[in-house]
């Protein structure tokens, strides 16, 4: 069978239920989804690589068509090395848009066969990132609404251990 895959690469600091809206919507157009894990060295995050890894893999733990795994360096010489060439990514508000047309024009400049495909955010996450989530979580607020329990569990317990985040 022809499987149809994509990669959905991202910070996932940690991983929300705005990023989850999407990857579920995204299974129904492909058979595999790579979660791809960007290694940053200039965007400092609260959670490790492995961290994040971790906490994706145990929210997806169920659907094995989804994958998770790290990377660093150009997207294009992952997806290269993948040999999957889909790329996915979501748009919240206009303020996303000139960010995502600039990546999305350069990946294809420098490899022809990378396409992004992107998924409008779903109403109710329109305002969410794990930027926002943490800085709720370091004032105690409730995040169950926006993160899996699991995640609102561990990040609880990293800010506990780190002292707070630098914003
Ligand atoms: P990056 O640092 O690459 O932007 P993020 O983890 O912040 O990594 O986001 C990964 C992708 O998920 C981006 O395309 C981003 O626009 C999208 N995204 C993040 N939060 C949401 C959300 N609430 N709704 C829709 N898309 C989202």
């Amino acid at each position: 069978m022809n499987m149809k895959t994509a990669i959905y690469p991202g910070s996932f600091d940690p991983i929300t239920n705005g990023h989850i809206d999407i990857i579920k919507r995204s299974r129904r157009l492909f058979d595999e989804i790579c979660i791809s894990v960007i290694h940053n060295p200039s965007k400092q995050s609260l959670f490790t690589m492995e961290e994040r890894i971790n906490i994706i893999q145990s929210v997806f733990v169920a659907d094995s068509g989804v994958t998770v795994e790290g990377f660093e360096g150009l997207l294009v010489d992952f997806a290269k090395k993948k040999n999957t060439f889909n790329i996915i990514r979501g748009l919240r508000a206009v303020s996303d848009f000139d960010y995502e047309f600039q990546m999305a024009l350069t990946n294809r400049k420098l490899e022809f066969r990378m396409n992004t495909v992107f998924f409008m955010t779903d109403e109710k996450y329109s305002y969410l990132s794990s930027s926002l989530v943490k800085e709720l979580a370091v004032y105690g607020a409730d995040i169950n609404e926006f993160v899996p329990e699991e995640v609102a569990c561990i990040l609880n317990k990293k800010l506990d251990t780190a002292g707070g985040i630098n914003k």
